[in-house]
């Protein structure tokens, strides 16, 4: 039997307006260069709702909900029961993405840590996993998800950090997802974390419409490409590119507790 390796990626924006002319052909794309599954990742609320529709509407794709630091300034009082309500859907896989942003701040970091922690414990209380973005905030990410979500299953997506940062996260059971900036060939500290960490807590992602990897870098990034991730991982960890990309789907089916 011939077995050909099969790709996820787990973060990707194909509501986005960037996909507006071409999100069926991306997604076939996608199946064609064998990415089997695409989690598809809101961060208000309507791209909350668009998720859950293009997973309604494609076997291939999972939703995850809830508010990106960058949104919840925009957001309604009644967020996280609007939050609840979608995550009951069946094919929602986690929360997220959920966390910190000091980069842009476009709400004071107290709000920030308040939505973030508020939306911690929805996960916990509903039993699914969080997706965290954490932007210049890597101190009191990691003193918030001490605090409110140790143990609790969740990813560090588009991480971007240094080794010591990866140690961390990886004491506090979380995973670690690179995107096409792991193709980058100045990205030695993230070649680091991608040769040391344990490859049962790696994940592969695009992103997409963002951090497209090389060659497309600076160009719209789409769920197709993270094989090039993939690849790069690999690589770099000097390991057959089937064995990787299948312990990269078993790592993801572990936390998408229902993404088989
Ligand atoms: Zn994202």
């Amino acid at each position: 039997m011939n077995h050909a390796p099969v790709f996820i990626d787990t973060h990707a924006h194909l509501a986005m307006s960037q996909f507006d002319r071409d999100r069926e052909a991306a997604i076939a794309r996608a199946q064609a260069a064998g990415v089997a599954r695409i989690v598809e990742i809101g961060y208000d609320l309507p791209s909350s709702r668009a998720a859950v529709a293009l997973a309604e509407g494609h076997p291939a794709i999972y939703a995850v909900v809830g508010l990106q630091p960058n949104h919840i300034h925009e957001a309604p009082p009644d967020y996280l029961e609007q939050v609840r309500a979608l995550a009951a859907h069946p094919r929602v896989v986690a929360i997220g993405e959920i966390g910190l942003d000091y980069y842009w701040m476009r709400a004071p970091a107290a709000t920030q840590e308040e939505v973030f922690r508020a939306q911690i414990a929805l996960a916990r209380e509903l039993g699914l996993p969080v997706v965290i973005h954490s932007r210049d905030a890597q101190a009191d990410t990691l003193r918030i998800l001490a605090d409110a979500a140790r143990g609790h299953p969740g990813v560090m997506h588009a991480f971007s950090g240094d080794w010591s940062y990866a140690q961390a996260c990886l004491d506090l059971g979380f995973m670690l997802s690179f995107t096409g900036t792991l193709t980058y060939a100045k990205a030695t500290a993230l070649h680091q974390v991608a040769r040391q960490a344990p490859l049962h807590m790696l994940l592969t992602e695009t992103d997409s419409p963002y951090l497209s990897p090389n060659p497309y870098r600076g160009q719209r990034n789409e769920p197709a490409y993270v094989r090039l991730v993939a690849e790069r991982l690999a690589a770099l960890r000097d390991e057959p590119l089937d064995h990787v990309a299948a312990q990269v789907w078993a790592n993801a089916q572990r936390l998408f507790r229902s993404c088989e």
